[in-house]
């Protein structure tokens, strides 16, 4: 295969809700760049990078950065993916989530020429449904228990509440909502790094009376000590997102058992690679593993399920799902459906430009 052109356009999605706020910020977009690989076959595939500004990467930074790597990637067959990918790595240390955006886009093109789903270039699907866990911004207890009712008529049983720092305030959050769905609902929380580790195991102790079944990112990116002695002093299992920031990471937090478990997230990651072997690393050190939320376009998740779909370990629900709360998608071909998501039966990775 030979290709013939790749384009980039930065993507722009309005939240249905402009006062979304968690613990790092509050943004009424979310933003992102599609990469577009075109061969002379009339194959494209399709990637998306993920602009998150707290995990260092900004929109117009992911531009710039693909823009590079565009003339290293037009010298290679995209079936050559190995290669490629030492030449991307060779050419720019870091920058997982425009690495990711590659990535994508040529597992979907190769897929594409091979004439299977995504999931069997991974050794194909053993799973086709994953429960979606949807996600409640930082607002007022009864506002967010308001939501998460909202939600669990539309079908959702897992939740995950953000949560800012403040312990009592935040243990009123979980309780209200706990108190509002009552206990058919799967609750979880996430901090983005809001306490220290002593006010975090204070906050959990006081959340884990209304039924918790895990933390997220309790304390600092940084703070791997401080992560251990939290999971070391609750009941409840805490797992590392913010700071499972690479694969590298992901090895540190299993070799010292810093966690319980490990919000995977292709973007923060590199790619689908590198996350099968961030799965294999949580796998083998007996650390709990998942899919975190790949906020942004349909075209950021449909990728990660297919990973997902082949991967017999994963703990409790992913978050597949967030792209429902986003407005002006270009991409269709998945969509949540009484709190389930279903794997696309299409070749590549099934998602396809409505509006690009
Ligand atoms: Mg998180």
């Amino acid at each position: 295969m030979k290709i013939t052109d790749i384009r980039l356009k930065q993507c722009v999605l309005r939240k249905e809700d402009p006062n979304w706020r968690f613990a790092l910020g509050a943004n009424p977009t979310t933003e992102g760049v599609i990469i577009s690989i075109e061969t002379q076959d009339g194959l494209t595939g399709y990637g998306y990078a993920s602009a998150t500004a707290h995990m260092g990467a900004t929109r117009d930074g992911l531009t710039k950065t693909l823009e590079d790597l565009i003339p290293v990637l037009k010298k290679f067959d995209p079936l050559a993916m190995s290669a490629i990918r030492v030449a991307v790595n060779e050419a720019v240390s870091g920058n997982n989530q425009a690495k990711a955006a590659i990535d994508n886009a040529l597992f979907d093109l190769v897929a594409k020429s091979m004439k299977v789903p995504l999931h069997s270039l991974f050794g194909g699907a053993i799973r086709t449904e994953f429960p979606v866990l949807r996600i409640l911004a930082i607002k007022q207890p009864k506002e967010m228990a308001e939501q998460a009712q909202k939600l669990f008529d539309e079908g959702y049983r897992y939740f995950k509440i953000k949560v800012h720092g403040e312990i009592d305030l935040d243990i009123a959050r979980v309780a209200a909502i706990r108190e509002q769905v009552g206990d058919e609902a799967n609750l979880t929380v996430d901090a983005n790094q809001a306490y220290t580790p002593e006010d975090a195991i204070t906050a959990i102790t006081g959340m884990a009376k209304s039924r918790i079944d895990l933390v997220e990112q309790p304390v600092a990116i940084d703070d791997f000590d401080g992560l251990k002695r939290v999971t070391d002093s609750v009941r409840v299992t805490i797992e590392a997102d913010e700071s499972a920031r690479s694969i590298e990471d992901v090895y540190e937090l299993v070799s010292n058992r810093s966690v319980d478990a490990i919000s995977l997230k292709v973007p923060k990651l590199g790619g689908l690679w590198n996350t099968l072997a961030a799965a294999q690393i949580c796998k083998i050190g007996n650390v709990k593993y998942r899919f975190g939320a790949h906020v942004g376009s349909r075209l950021l998740n449909a990728p990660a399920m297919h990973l997902a779909a082949t991967l017999p370990d994963i703990w409790y629900a992913s978050e597949f799902g967030e792209f429902e709360r986003l407005l002006d998608d270009p991409f269709e071909g998945i969509g949540v459906e009484d709190g389930v998501i279903r794997l696309p039966n299409a070749i590549g990775a099934g998602i396809e430009p409505v509006n690009l």
